[in-house]
């Protein structure tokens, strides 16, 4: 009892433990199938709070988990302290500078929105509900990563509290290991309380969706595998096999673009994609960056999901012919995700995550409803992933892993060696832990 009364005692904000009301919600991260037998969950109410909790925690022999919203919950958090950060939600956008400064409460939403009217952008993923602290200390493959490299690597700083509850401002220049660390890592270094990153021009952006029964799944990728083998970087387009004939829906194919750049560009570049008949949905227009998250329409609300990842070093005649050899049920969508671009061409003073030599990813997701459907998700995706092994790499993001896979399928081994040392030196007593721990 006394750690639960040495923690009320040091934290402004709440603290909830086992048997107090609101402790089951607080618990519960965004991918709700995730299930966190946490100690405490404190809703931190600023950066001393964190310092405070961590202080706490370390004194009793605990270990801290935090999290901005939970999307990148992994489980394995038994009896560990859970910081949540919502009330950081400051949100600071410099056009001049071309800066952006948030709280580690932040998603990026809020920052699109703010950057959007300046015609900049952050480097965010599909889905503006997903933190941008969580997302960017993974590494962060943002729509414009081809263009623009990881959102990692667009970091100047971040203000953190250490592993013995200290407050430190990390740059290149204050400490370039830690700097280094922590883009990409993940959450196992320090704990994070605000991150000051650079925005990037997008003053014209034209996207959307397209949509065509499944039955032209063939025809679009053969599509997909022309427009991406010769894409500009200013160009990123993601073709969706989906599913949802469980939820009453009929299977379909989904194609997703941005190009930074105008309509007669970006549709000129996606001519190809006309010829395929058959075409339902045509969503693509001139769009605020503040709607971007508009293209995949992902949930916001908290969801159940299971997904697998993998890396593709490329798309072959092979790999093609698996990905349609069969419907995807009970998995919701197979998605590929062009890489390539800036991606295989880091900067030389980058994070921990280094460059992608892949040119795709495949992103396979169901939705387990009920334990024998969970484990059909996951026969079905090891199934998809063995067809696939011939152009696999072994390597995953970061911010892509699922539960049951471990930090070093992230890293080339140099880069999991020097993490590792980060970690042992700087948190020596296990105090912080991430969602995929580096020594694990
Ligand atoms: C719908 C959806 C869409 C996605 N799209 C993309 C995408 O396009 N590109 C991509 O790269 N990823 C994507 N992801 C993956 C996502 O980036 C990761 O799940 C990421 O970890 C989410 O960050 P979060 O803060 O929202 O989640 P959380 O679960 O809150 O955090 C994840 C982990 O980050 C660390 N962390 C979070 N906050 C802090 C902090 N303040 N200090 C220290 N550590 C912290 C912790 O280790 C934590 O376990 C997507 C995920 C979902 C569910």
């Amino acid at each position: 009892m006394t750690f639960e009364k040495d923690l009320r005692a040091a934290i402004t904000g709440r603290v909830l433990v086992p048997g107090d009301a609101g402790f089951d919600a607080a618990r519960t991260p965004w991918n709700v199938a995730i299930d966190q037998r946490v100690r405490a969950v404190v809703d931190v109410a600023d950066a001393a709070d964190v310092a405070a909790a961590v202080r706490c925690a370390g004194l009793a022999g605990l270990a801290v988990t935090t999290q901005t919203t939970g999307h990148g919950a992994a489980g394995d958090v038994d009896g560990v302290v859970l910081l949540r950060t919502a009330a950081l939600d400051g949100v600071e956008v410099l056009p001049q500078e071309r800066i952006a400064r948030v709280g580690a409460g932040v998603r990026w939403g809020a920052v699109l929105a703010a950057a959007s009217p300046h015609g900049l952008t952050g480097l965010a993923g599909s889905s503006p509900g997903v933190g941008v602290v969580g997302y960017t200390l993974g590494g962060g493959l943002s729509w414009f990563s081809r263009r623009y490299g990881l959102a990692a690597d667009a970091v100047r700083s971040f203000d953190v509290v250490t592993a013995d509850g200290a407050t430190a401002r990390v740059s290149a220049e204050s400490d370039a290991e830690l700097f280094w660390a922590l883009r990409g890592g993940g959450g196992d270094l320090a704990v994070v309380t605000a991150v000051e990153f650079e925005l990037k021009p997008a003053p014209q952006l034209y996207g959307g969706r397209m949509m065509w029964p499944a039955d032209r799944a063939a025809e679009l990728l053969d599509v997909y595998r022309t427009v991406t083998a010769s894409a500009p970087d200013e160009l990123t387009v993601w073709l969706d096999l989906l599913d949802f004939s469980a939820f009453g829906g009929a299977p379909a194919v989904a194609v997703d673009v941005t190009h930074l750049g105008s309509a007669a560009e970006g549709a000129a570049l996606l001519k190809p994609f006309d010829e395929v008949a058959g075409r339902t949905a045509d969503g693509r227009r001139m769009l605020p960056v503040a709607e971007l998250g508009s293209i995949c329409a992902e949930p916001l609300d908290p969801s159940p999901g299971r997904s697998r990842t993998e890396l593709l070093g490329e798309l072959d005649d092979a790999a093609a012919a698996a990905l349609l050899d069969r419907p995807i049920a009970p998995l919701l969508s197979v998605q590929l995700r062009q890489l390539g671009g800036a991606l295989g061409r880091p900067a030389p003073d980058g994070g921990a995550t280094g460059g992608f030599t892949e040119q795709h990813l495949v992103y396979m997701f169901g939705i387990p409803t009920a334990p024998d459907v969970a484990a059909a998700i996951g026969e079905r995706q090891s199934e998809l992933a063995a067809a696939l092994r011939p152009v696999t790499t072994g390597r995953k993001p970061f911010t892509m892993l699922a539960p049951g896979e471990r930090a070093a399928a992230a890293f080339p081994g140099a880069a999991l060696a020097r993490l590792r040392d980060v970690k042992r030196a700087r948190d020596p007593h296990g105090v912080l832990r991430s969602n995929f721990p580096v020594l694990a």
